[in-house]
């Protein structure tokens, strides 16, 4: 599926979206919470947060528990994406992967701090993850 569709973003909101769903994290050991918000060709907004676990590697992160929660609601498709965390941050490389699934490299991703009215940097998935695996 490619993303970049030719669809209004606005960044502003979906920026929002990602610092909502940052307040709702669960992030007891790392305290750093994160929030993810994805627009989905269809139009709707799908959110995710950071979700630890006293089991570490069973923590997920926000931008796969958005994805796939998008996915859960039958959207495959996606405009762009916004990242809130304490400080302006990039997805992990395991999310970049399950991004790319879905997602082609004109994905535009903003990177966003949790303060209001940062401005976010935008970079596009396919700058910050040039080489997916595919089988
Ligand atoms: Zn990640």
């Amino acid at each position: 599926m490619s993303g970049g569709a030719a669809m209004a973003v606005d960044w502003e909101a979906l920026v929002a979206r990602a610092r909502e769903a940052a307040a709702r994290a669960y992030a007891p050991y790392s305290r750093f919470t994160v929030g993810a918000a994805l627009l989905g060709a269809d139009g709707r907004v799908y959110a995710g947060c950071n979700v630890e676990n006293a089991s570490y590697g069973l923590c997920l992160c926000a931008e796969r528990n958005a994805l796939f929660h998008a996915v859960a609601c039958g959207c495959r498709a996606f405009a762009a994406l916004a990242i809130a965390a304490p400080r302006p941050s990039p997805p992990c490389g395991a999310c970049r992967q399950a991004l790319a699934e879905f997602c082609g490299p004109t994905l535009e991703v903003a990177m966003a701090s949790l303060a209001p009215g940062a401005a976010p940097t935008r970079a596009f998935l396919g700058d910050l993850f040039p080489d997916p695996f595919t089988c």
